[in-house]
């Protein structure tokens, strides 16, 4: 069982060399005593943003941070080989929390999905049809209150997350702009998912004339993936009665201590809704979520770009690339046929 495993807790930007590849052997049975568990093997990995504060030590973390010498934890697709639990059989297919290796036990199957549509490409569930599809929509279609006609900006666009908030907006009859961090990123918003304008914020040196030239009468929504000197712009353009869906702020991460954000009395006297929210908590909603999303699909209403590294050993480079741009739409990492 080749596995990637967590070194030590870190600080600033992680490095492939803060985590490991290792071989161990392992029994392809859930072992006795273990009820509600699964032995799956992994067939597709998620890499994700929220993963890096799993690598720090910090009192307030709001996800459980990794162990060290244990295998990097993240969400991905699997099938089960062996199961003790009620719910799953050998052959199914799941979506959830499992290990950075070939075979995991999943010593409880809490919060694992049982995957039933199979007609669309598996890898999908690490992304549109997992959790950052979710993220999008509940940010978006249930936290943001966006109706036909009004402006959306979206700050790390063309990721995960962003492409499909775009392309949400748009369905809605918005008008959406995008912020990339490379001109073919900003290529992609306009050509493939259909946002009206984007740029390419690492070559505007004022961002709050960037957004200006873009939103002449304001921002009514706007969809939080970064942070820092972008949020600070934004709610300089912010409409009255804007609202404001913080879904993450990766320029942040890797700091040791967060930046400074100024311009936020405007938040008062612009009377702006500025909501935070972690996608967990919102799972009840994934049955609505999928019957809007799937026809979505199924009828070619939606595109979506995801961006797939071949092999477990591949993964660190994966994952350390979201934090420099590297990934062109979702990063996903391919560890297994089913
Ligand atoms: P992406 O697929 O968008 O990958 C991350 C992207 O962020 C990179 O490709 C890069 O794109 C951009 N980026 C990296 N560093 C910086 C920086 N310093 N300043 C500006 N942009 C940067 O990730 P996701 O779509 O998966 O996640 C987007 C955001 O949503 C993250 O902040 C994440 O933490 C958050 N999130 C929150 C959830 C929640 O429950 N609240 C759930 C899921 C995600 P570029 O080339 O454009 O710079």
């Amino acid at each position: 069982n080749k596995q990637i495993i967590f070194k030590d807790y870190i600080n600033g930007f992680p490095k492939e060399s803060d985590m490991i590849l290792k071989t161990s052997t392992i029994k392809l049975k859930v072992p006795e005593g273990c009820n509600d568990a699964v032995l799956v093997k992994n067939l597709y990995l998620s890499c994700d943003p929220y993963m890096r504060s799993r690598m720090s030590k910090l009192d307030d973390n709001y996800v459980p941070i990794f162990t060290p010498g244990s295998p990097i934890m993240g969400y991905g697709v699997a099938k089960v080989v062996d199961s003790s639990s009620p719910n799953f059989k050998k052959g199914d297919l799941i979506w959830g929390m499992t290990g950075w290796e070939d075979y995991s036990l999943i010593k409880s199957t809490e919060g694992l999905f049982k995957i039933h549509c199979t007609d669309v490409p598996l890898s999908y569930y690490t992304g549109i049809l997992g959790m950052p599809g979710m993220s999008a929509y509940v940010g978006f279609n249930e936290i943001s209150s966006p109706k036909q006609g009004e402006t959306v900006f979206i700050s790390a666009a063309s990721g995960a997350v962003g492409q499909l908030v775009g392309q949400f907006a748009k369905l809605l009859g918005c008008y959406v702009v995008g912020s990339a961090g490379t001109q073919d990123k900003v290529n992609l918003l306009k050509s493939k998912f259909g946002f009206d304008d984007a740029f390419n914020y690492k070559e505007e040196a004022d961002l709050n004339a960037a957004l200006k030239r873009y939103f002449p009468q304001g921002i009514d929504i706007y969809f939080e993936n970064v942070g820092g000197k972008m949020l600070e712009a934004v709610l300089l353009n912010m409409k009255l009665n804007g609202r404001i869906a913080t879904c993450g702020m990766i320029s942040q991460y890797n700091l040791d201590e967060e930046e400074g954000v100024r311009n936020l009395f405007v938040i008062i006297t612009k009377q702006i809704r500025m909501q935070g929210f972690l996608v967990f908590h919102h799972y009840s909603l994934y049955p609505k979520f999928m019957d809007f999303i799937l026809p979505l699909i199924k009828q070619g209403k939606i595109a979506y770009v995801e961006d797939v590294d071949e092999g477990l050993e591949s993964a660190p480079a994966a994952l350390i690339g979201l934090f420099s741009g590297r990934n062109v739409g979702k990063q996903v990492v391919r560890v297994a046929y089913e």
